[in-house]
């Protein structure tokens, strides 16, 4: 329909230089009872969007029908911090906001009101991920096209922030990297791989390196992920290649069973510690992580 981002999406990527913990994720099957919703809904907020644009309040929440199938296939975890979320308290995500989204200018401007029951837009987030740091932030790359109205993304648009169950896998956009202070426990700090540009605005839109986020991230490097970085180093040093592959499938299924957190980190400190020519020479696999309804 024409309608095109103001040439202004550098701005907000700013000098933030940190990068996220966000993993593939498979939602499985729509939830029984979502299709009849979304008809019903749809038509409702359609007449409503005819006379004013829509309110938050204008949603209502039939939406959480899906907030239970969400949170298993994701395995208790943030689709995008990947932290624990034990409780079922908060809303559903929606990945293009409902009501108003931020796409790069300085004002928020129409939502995507008819994706508001669409299980491809809904993912589980924790409250900080969602109602502190995404809210209604959707950047498009500068030039890119919006989706019209009442249509399927991603249309013309060119989205900035990393879909978790797009097609796009989020580890080659976003790198856990080690830093090292003297007298102080190390640190694994998410950064944009490469030089990703979605990577980057992910990391900033989502605060993925933000304070408390980067303790936990020390805390499970420290109190689980070493561990096994050790035995393998161990058993590699021994030149033990059995107890090499023992170590190591040990830690996979340790680091990576479906209700883990902080894949995405686990992943990048084992390929740290052990890259690939070290993989290939002890016919060593590291798989992506993703997370995928059962
Ligand atoms: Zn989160």
């Amino acid at each position: 329909m024409g309608a095109r981002v103001p040439d202004e999406d550098a701005r907000g990527a700013a000098s933030e230089e940190g990068a996220g913990p966000v993993i593939r994720v498979e939602r499985g099957h729509e939830p029984e009872g979502l299709e009849a919703i979304r008809k019903a809904e749809v038509k409702r907020l359609a007449a409503i969007v005819r006379k004013a644009p829509p309110r938050a309040t204008d949603f209502g929440n039939k939406y959480n029908i899906a907030r239970r199938d969400l949170w298993k296939a994701q395995g208790r975890t943030c689709c995008y911090c990947e932290c624990r979320v034990d409780r079922l308290y908060n809303d559903v995500e929606h990945f293009r906001p409902k009501t108003r989204a931020y796409r790069g200018g300085d004002r928020p401007t129409h939502g995507y009101w008819w994706l508001a029951w669409t299980w491809e837009n809904l993912l589980f987030a924790c409250p900080r991920c969602n109602r502190r740091h995404k809210k209604n932030k959707f950047p498009l790359a500068r030039g890119s096209g919006i989706l019209p109205t009442g249509h399927s993304p991603p249309g013309p648009e060119r989205a900035l922030l990393i879909d978790p169950s797009g097609k796009d896998d989020p580890v080659d956009h976003i790198q856990f990297v080690p830093l090292h202070q003297a007298g102080k426990r190390e640190k694994w700090i998410p950064v944009a791989r490469g030089g990703s540009r979605r990577g980057k605005r992910t990391i900033h839109v989502l605060k993925l390196d933000r304070p408390a986020l980067v303790t936990d991230y020390g805390d499970h490097v420290a109190d689980l992920v070493n561990h096994h970085v050790k035995e393998i180093r161990d058993a590699i040093r021994a030149g033990d290649g059995r107890a090499v592959a023992k170590a190591w499938r040990i830690a996979l299924k340790r680091l990576f069973h479906s209700r883990q957190v902080f894949q995405a980190l686990s992943h990048d400190v084992l390929d740290h510690h052990f890259p690939l020519a070290i993989r290939q020479q002890w016919d060593l696999t590291l798989a992506r992580p993703a997370r995928a309804a059962r």
